[in-house]
């Protein structure tokens, strides 16, 4: 299996706190990865050094073999290669539905309007939101939102979406439309990586799971391992809230 980006030793602290303590994990292309764990165990902190949106303090992050902050890398280039969507879906307000998704296009990959519009177009039919191309991006429910935000990152061509908390900032009744779509991305065969407390998505969609705590990955392996076949007791005691 190909491996698009190799994580190494990773460490991270915010002062005298330690939030990540030697994370390893690699991604493998095709490979959909699902991260769980308490609030605070560091998979946002995590997710946010991949993407370099967060300094990392030591270790190593490597895309294709390459690491990330050797110099030899575009930050543009691989931001658009790993793309990221959030919690809070950081669309741009002033800016209608087909303009969010053309934005990056036009800017990062200098593709014409015609191509960006084109491409725009084909991914907000593909999570059901071509119809609402012209709205402003502010009349939108927070499912919409985040459908359109998941385009936007389809958008740039990525080789791997990650995605934090992604419907957590959502009312139930939408948690489903967001899950439909990342499902199918999955069956596509898109390489995701989605921090997630959706544990029956996580069961569903998964290729690998894992438990993070306290800064360190404490536990993983296949869907199966992970909720049926628990080895650690904190995975134990975590999975134990969720039935
Ligand atoms: P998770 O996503 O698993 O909930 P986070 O990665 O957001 O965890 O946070 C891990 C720890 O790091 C928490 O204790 C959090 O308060 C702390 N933290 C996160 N970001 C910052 C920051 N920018 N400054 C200081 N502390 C932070
Ligand atoms: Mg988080």
């Amino acid at each position: 299996m190909e491996t698009i980006i190799q994580i190494q030793h990773l460490q991270k602290h915010f002062g005298n706190l330690k939030v990540l303590n030697d994370v390893d994990f690699d991604i493998h292309k095709g490979e959909v990865v699902t991260i769980i764990g308490s609030s605070g165990s560091g998979k946002s902190t995590m997710l946010r050094c991949v993407n370099l949106l967060e300094r990392m303090d030591g270790g190593h992050v490597l895309y294709h073999g390459k690491d990330i902050l050797s110099g030899q890398m575009d930050v543009n280039e691989y931001r658009s290669k790993v793309g990221m969507v959030f919690q809070s879906f950081n669309l741009f307000n002033n800016l209608t539905v087909l303009e969010n998704c053309m934005l990056g296009q036009i800017r990062v990959l200098k593709k014409s309007k015609e191509e960006a519009k084109a491409t725009a177009l084909k991914f907000l039919d593909e999570v059901g939101m071509k119809e609402f191309a012209n709205k402003p991006s502010t009349k939108l429910s927070g499912g919409q939102k985040q459908r359109v935000a998941i385009a936007r990152a389809l958008c740039m061509d990525p080789e791997v979406l990650l995605f934090d908390e992604p419907t957590s900032a959502l009312d139930p009744e939408m948690v489903g439309d967001v899950l439909d779509v990342m499902k199918k991305l999955a069956n596509e065969g898109l390489t995701m990586v989605i921090v997630t407390h959706e544990m029956q998505f996580a069961r569903e969609v998964s290729d690998r799971v894992i438990f993070m705590d306290k800064g360190v990955i404490a536990e993983q392996g296949s869907p199966e391992q992970l909720f049926e076949h628990p080895q650690q007791e904190r995975t134990q005691q975590f999975l134990s809230r969720y039935q």
